[in-house]
């Protein structure tokens, strides 16, 4: 079957895992696990829950290659950070793991192989509010979830690029160290920002957005990072620019250096992209995107490096 497929999390009052440690009031294990598998189907979210009235909660989206989770433990150290970040409570890898492994088991096609392609997204909002759902940290009891559904058909955008428009996000490039509460950087739900440009990009005629700073600063794309090639270089936007640090980014500058590049993490501008030999928008659904044209701007693409860094990317098996 092919999906999709839910598990629900369940958290004791303070957040910590159902089923699991021993604060005085924790559900014993037999009676309520720490994971289930609930009905995608049916409604399943109180209308007070703060993820959906606020948008205050985190996420992320792991891909899975031949039922491979990929960069799954980078996954969960950002979950982490964002939590961190929003003052959630920190989510306990081993409880989020297991529902990420059990949920996407079930993704397999009906001889019972893993489907080529699929993802994970996991969810935790900050509860219920006016329930344990409080405003203040330390005292929530979260909503969490995971859903494992088959990826969509990414192939025209990887094998014949996309076009890009750019887009000032109104912040400068330190906005993460002057202003913290804007949580920069952080894999927020509140995306409606993230998914607006895509309306704005098709207004102008192209298929996705890259930020720049209110200084000029290269930041990264609407759900994506900046990659890019400069002769023996590939480059990348530091991540202390308020952008998201990007796990499909990291394994290409890994797989990058076992085959001879030097890789950075720099200060670019337009100038740096115009002049750039290639350049790819990455992330874990879409893989590595060649962006082929920049505000109606053709640019070439690397037909045979770009084929090369999504089989790699495709083959991760962790
Ligand atoms: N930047 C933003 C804003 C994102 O939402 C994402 C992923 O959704 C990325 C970058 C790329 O991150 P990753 O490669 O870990 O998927």
């Amino acid at each position: 079957m092919s999906g999709p497929f839910l598990v629900r999390l369940a958290f004791a009052d303070d957040g910590t895992p159902a089923g699991h440690t021993t604060p005085a009031h924790a559900v014993p294990s037999h009676t309520v696990p720490a994971h289930y598998p609930a009905d995608v189907a049916a409604p399943q979210l109180s209308v007070l829950d703060l993820g959906v009235t606020r948008g205050d909660g985190i996420f992320e989206t792991i891909s899975l290659g031949n039922g491979h989770l990929q960069a799954l433990e980078p996954h969960l150290v950002r979950f982490a950070h964002s939590a961190a970040m929003l003052d959630l409570p920190t989510p306990d890898a081993d409880h989020w793991r297991a529902a990420i492994v059990e949920v996407a088991s079930h993704l397999v096609d009906p001889s019972g192989k893993p489907v080529d392609e699929g993802f994970v997204k996991i969810v935790m909002t900050r509860g219920v509010e006016g329930g344990s759902g409080s405003l203040l940290p330390g005292a929530t009891t979260p909503t969490g979830w995971a859903l494992a559904a088959v990826a969509p058909d990414h192939g025209p955008a990887r094998r014949n690029g996309i076009r890009v428009i750019l887009l000032d996000r109104g912040y400068r490039h330190d906005i993460a160290q002057t202003s913290p509460w804007l949580l920069a950087g952080a894999k927020t739900l509140s995306y409606a920002i993230n998914r607006g440009v895509y309306r704005e990009a098709a207004r102008r005629g192209a298929d996705d957005a890259l930020f720049v700073s209110s200084d000029g600063f290269l930041l990264e794309g609407a759900v994506s990072n900046l990659v890019l090639k400069r002769g023996q270089t590939l480059l990348t936007p530091r991540t202390d620019l308020g952008i998201l640090a990007g796990t499909t980014q990291a394994d290409i500058f890994t797989w990058a250096s076992g085959r001879g590049f030097a890789t950075e993490y720099a200060m670019l501008t337009v100038d740096d992209l115009a002049g750039a030999d290639a350049a790819w928008l990455v992330s874990s659904g879409r893989h590595a995107a060649p962006i082929r044209a920049v505000d109606g701007v053709e640019r070439s693409i690397d037909t045979e490096l770009t084929s090369e860094i999504n089989a790699y990317l495709h083959a991760r098996t962790e």
